[in-house]
């Protein structure tokens, strides 16, 4: 009797220590919508429930599990970042996502940006050029079942011209230009948001918008995004 008891006496507290746990990230969550998301303006309602559905502490490293819901981005390794709540709301709020829209992303980093993006779009194509970053992400993603989101190991400058024209291009690497390809990918009514400047100072946040078969861009906030770079060709 007493063997057949122990195993439940032990698995009980664990599986409750697990529940409390994912419980306590869901409250993390929340409060980090409400203090970083919508008290800052946010104010486009997929995006939001996306922000609150997306468990961001399984797309950053163990050690900085618990820091997941704070202001700030954290380090994913390999010299990157995953970045703050805020910016990815706030570009995925400019970019007007919507539920028949195709999305590509260049810079998965951890995956992150790409699901709340698939939380809303009906497919995301996202390119990294970290091997290790993007099938670190991929694996992340699949465990998560966001199989709306396809990825690749490229190097993004110039898109992914047979899954395009795309309705959004999210660009969150700063480049000293806007990479001609991904304003040809984008579709006549879509929009693409850049980080722009010089890597390690300050940029400027452009979004970018074509209408009319003409390009507008316009430049929005500073930011401080991990530098574009770029395969040896
Ligand atoms: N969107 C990511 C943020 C990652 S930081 C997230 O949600 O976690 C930006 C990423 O862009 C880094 O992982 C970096 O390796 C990648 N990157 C930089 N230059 C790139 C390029 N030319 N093509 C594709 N990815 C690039």
């Amino acid at each position: 009797m007493r063997r057949l008891l122990l195993p439940f006496m032990l698995m009980i507290p664990v599986k409750l220590a697990l529940a409390q746990a994912s419980d306590e990230y869901v409250s993390r969550r929340m409060n980090m919508v409400l203090t970083q998301i919508t008290q800052r303006g946010v104010v486009h309602r997929a995006t939001i429930k996306a922000m609150e559905t997306v468990p961001r502490h399984l797309f950053v490293p163990n050690s900085y599990r618990n820091s997941a819901y704070e202001d700030r981005p954290l380090p994913i390794g390999y010299g990157q970042t995953i970045s703050q709540p805020y910016i990815v709301a706030y570009m995925t709020e400019l970019m007007k996502p919507s539920p028949e829209m195709i999305a590509l992303e260049i810079g998965t980093g951890s995956g992150y940006q790409a699901a709340v993006l698939a939380e809303i779009v009906k497919h995301v194509y996202t390119i990294e050029i970290v091997p290790q970053l993007g099938s670190s992400a991929e694996k992340t993603l699949r465990k998560l079942d966001y199989s709306n989101v396809t990825t690749r190991i490229a190097d993004g400058y110039h898109g992914w011209p047979e899954k395009g024209p795309f309705d959004i291009i999210v660009v969150t690497a700063a480049a000293d230009h806007i990479p001609p390809p991904l304003i040809e990918q984008l579709k006549e009514g879509g929009r693409m948001i850049i980080p722009v400047g010089s890597p390690f100072l300050v940029q400027q946040l452009m979004l970018v918008e074509k209408k009319g078969g003409k390009v507008k861009t316009r430049s929005l906030i500073p930011v401080r995004f991990v530098p574009f770079t770029r395969a040896e060709e």
